[in-house]
């Protein structure tokens, strides 16, 4: 019997990268073998990100391209999972998922992640890294699935359906496995990954991080993304009481401006995310903070973006990750607001932002 090989290609965030290794466990598990390139798969599985239109498109052009192909090939199975078949699986409507069949066509299978996932294996074998991770070295460990914020702007709590915790016995056996196999970096990965909640005697994201932290002397712990409603003091303590746990906290404030905060249902203002920040470069002595911020939301006028380049003056933040806005279906804002502000002026924000955080003191010659 021939060999079948498989090939994933992972757009988007950590948690996607996070599936595609236990998608290629599982896959293996089944006697699939990785194929030296995407040409040489008998399966390839597109692990897609929805998070802008401009991700979006990006699946759809890689499903062409291998549909032009296809006809050579015909035996190739191409499945298509991650947000966009999870926001099309999940929708109420039938209508996103006849929608996106008629743009991928019938040759492609639509499967929701965890129809991919065997967790049974999960119990024993951790993971497989794959060659196009950014973050080999890190051993990503979700600890929660979905996402219960409807920010308004965001698809992925559609995408990924509600808030679930993993337990925090089963994050940290995998912790001792990830430790036991070599790995020094530990990523802990939620959408809003600090609003955790265990129901043992381990209740609060603060709680686990301590015992992450005391577990793995030896190993750098990290997190993403945590958000500034749910950074408890007792977590704030917990990272300056334990030098393993990373020095850089990524804190998405996306925006400068109370009333688009308002619009984008962060619930926080301007001032409670700076009284965060002091709190914690007080507390935690050599600490860099990364970010994510939205520019060109509806209702950004120049006043409100000028207050965002305040903010990061004012905060300093080692790095950000700057998006321009993006209307997505479904969304509260997308239903709201008429997405405004011209293609060029968000440009130009965008390049405002990412000069002053990114790009500084780099030489633009
Ligand atoms: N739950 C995580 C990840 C959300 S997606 C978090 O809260 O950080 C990652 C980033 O993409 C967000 O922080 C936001 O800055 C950006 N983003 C999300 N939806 C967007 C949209 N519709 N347009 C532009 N950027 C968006």
């Amino acid at each position: 019997m021939k060999l079948k090989r498989y090939w994933i290609k992972t757009f988007g965030c950590q948690m996607n990268q996070a599936d595609s290794e236990r998608i290629a466990l599982t896959l293996e598990k089944q006697g699939y073998q990785r194929a030296a390139s995407i040409d040489q798969a008998d399966l390839i599985v597109i692990n897609s990100c929805i998070v802008r239109q401009s991700a979006e498109n990006r699946v759809y052009g890689l499903i062409r391209n291998l549909s032009a192909q296809m006809s050579k090939c015909p035996n190739v199975q191409i499945v298509l999972t991650g947000c966009l078949a999870g926001w099309a699986l999940r929708g109420q409507k039938k209508t996103n998922l006849e929608r996106l069949r008629k743009r991928v066509g019938p040759q492609v299978t639509i499967k929701l992640t965890e129809d991919l996932i065997e967790t049974k294996f999960l119990a024993d074998l951790g993971c497989l890294q794959l060659e196009d991770d950014a973050q080999a070295d890190w051993a990503k460990i979700p600890i929660s699935q979905g996402c219960n914020q409807l920010c308004s702007y965001c698809i992925v709590p559609y995408a990924r359906g509600p808030e679930v915790y993993r337990p925090a016995a089963e994050i940290l056996t995998e912790v001792n496995r990830f430790l036991s196999q070599g790995y020094r970096q530990i990523l802990l990965l939620g959408q809003t990954v600090n609003s955790w909640k265990g129901k043992g005697k381990v209740k609060t994201f603060a709680q686990l991080l301590a015992l992450v932290a005391q577990l793995a002397p030896q190993a750098t712990i990290n997190f993403v993304s945590a958000n500034p409603w749910d950074f408890s003091d007792q977590l704030i303590e917990v990272i300056a009481k334990h030098p393993n746990i990373s020095r850089t906290i990524h804190l998405p404030v996306q925006s400068g401006d109370n009333e688009i905060l308002r619009r984008m249902r962060r619930p926080y203002t301007v001032e409670e995310y700076l009284a965060l920040v002091k709190k914690i470069k007080q507390s935690i002595p050599g600490v860099k903070i990364t970010t994510d911020i939205i520019v060109g939301f509806p209702g950004e006028d120049k006043a409100a973006f000028e207050r965002t380049v305040k903010l990061c003056r004012q905060v300093n933040f080692a790095r950000a990750f700057i998006g321009k806005y993006s209307p997505r279906p479904g969304t509260i804002a997308a239903q709201l607001y008429p997405d405004e502000v011209p293609p060029q002026e968000k440009k130009r924000r965008w390049w405002i932002l990412e000069n002053l955080i990114n790009r500084k003191g780099v030489d633009k010659n």
